[in-house]
């Protein structure tokens, strides 16, 4: 990649920049092949460089924390951006508002809206992910979603320049926006509702305990695999279809909740998307219900590289 190791020399890019880089370890399923280039920006006015220097024709994926992503074992092709926790940006304003970073994990944004006693972002405590990961999954929990409190997303395009998003714009739906795999969510800013801070910590222990009663944990997993389709929860179509506890290689559906899978030591990425599609097969056998991915399979499997 000649175009990328010009980059590099010429200085203007102070962000990090690497080839052939694993991606296995830094996702929570602990699966997945390599990123044939990672950058990880230092800031905005970096990455908005950045990409005005490469070929407009070049493949972009950006990630978070990679907690929703199941990466095949061929790795992504083109340029990978990881936006980094120094996206950070925290600004409190009048009304309630306030704008956010999009490389802040979201158990602390719930912790900065406690300490200022705004209500509404109690159930990013329960979501291991970043902001940005959040706006583009439209993450939610318990009945709460993105979607309830954002306001305006600031966008990085592929050619280097800002536009800003509503609510509207961004339409978002279960899990879903409309953000492309070309489009970097650099900030955005939310609304809040002022609230005591006793009601929002019941509030945040009840989705914590919520998750610890009913998910596994101290595990490798992607999360919820499947979207709930309407009316009927994806982990009670799995478990009724005799799935329960079911392994294909080193990838499990976890007992805990049917609707996780979990890495046991050994998976492959092929292994995970084996298991899925076995389910997706078998629910729709039993059920006459089509599963849908939540996880986002990214990425080339072996085979095709
Ligand atoms: C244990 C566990 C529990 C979970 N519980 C929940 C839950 O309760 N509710 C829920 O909704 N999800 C849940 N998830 C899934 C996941 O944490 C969320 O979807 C989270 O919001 C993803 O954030 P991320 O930073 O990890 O995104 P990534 O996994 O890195 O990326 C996910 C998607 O977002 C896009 N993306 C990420 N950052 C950006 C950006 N800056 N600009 C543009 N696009 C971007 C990526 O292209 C990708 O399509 C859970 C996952 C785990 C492992």
């Amino acid at each position: 990649m000649p175009q990328f190791h010009d980059l590099i020399n010429s200085n203007l890019i102070q962000g990090k920049i690497f080839f052939d880089k694993s991606l296995e370890n830094l996702t929570w399923l602990k699966v997945g092949g390599k990123a044939s280039c990672l950058y990880i920006p230092k800031n905005k006015e970096d990455l908005a460089v950045f990409l005005k220097h490469i070929d407009s024709k070049v493949k972009i994926s950006v990630f978070g924390r990679l907690s929703n992503v199941l990466i095949r074992d061929g790795g992504i092709s083109g340029v990978t951006i990881l936006i980094p926790p120094s996206f950070s940006q925290l600004e409190i304003h009048k009304n309630n508002k306030i704008t956010l970073g999009s490389g802040l994990l979201d158990k602390n944004v719930s912790q900065f809206a406690y300490d200022n006693n705004l209500g509404g972002f109690e159930f990013l405590s329960g979501i291991p992910g970043n902001i940005g990961g959040a706006i583009a999954m439209n993450a939610g929990c318990y009945g709460s979603e993105i979607k309830d409190i954002i306001d305006e997303v600031l966008i990085l395009e592929k050619d280097g320049e800002l536009k800003s998003y509503n609510n509207e714009e961004m339409n978002f739906s279960y899990r879903n926006s409309t953000i492309k795999t070309d489009q970097i969510i650099i900030e955005a800013t939310f609304q809040g509702r002022h609230e005591n801070k006793s009601n929002i910590k019941e509030k945040i222990d009840s989705v914590i305990s919520s998750k610890e009663e009913s998910q596994p944990s101290k595990v490798a997993t992607g999360g919820s695999t499947f979207k709930n389709p309407k009316e009927v929860k994806a982990w009670e179509l799995i478990n009724s279809s005799g799935l329960s506890g079911y392994k294909i290689g080193g990838a499990m559906i976890s007992p805990i909740h049917n609707n996780f899978f979990i890495n046991t030591g050994n998976a492959s990425a092929e292994d995970f998307e084996k298991l899925g599609e076995f389910v997706i097969h078998k629910v729709e056998k039993h059920h006459g219900i089509r599963l849908e991915w939540e996880i986002q399979l990214i990425g080339e499997s072996i085979d095709d590289i």
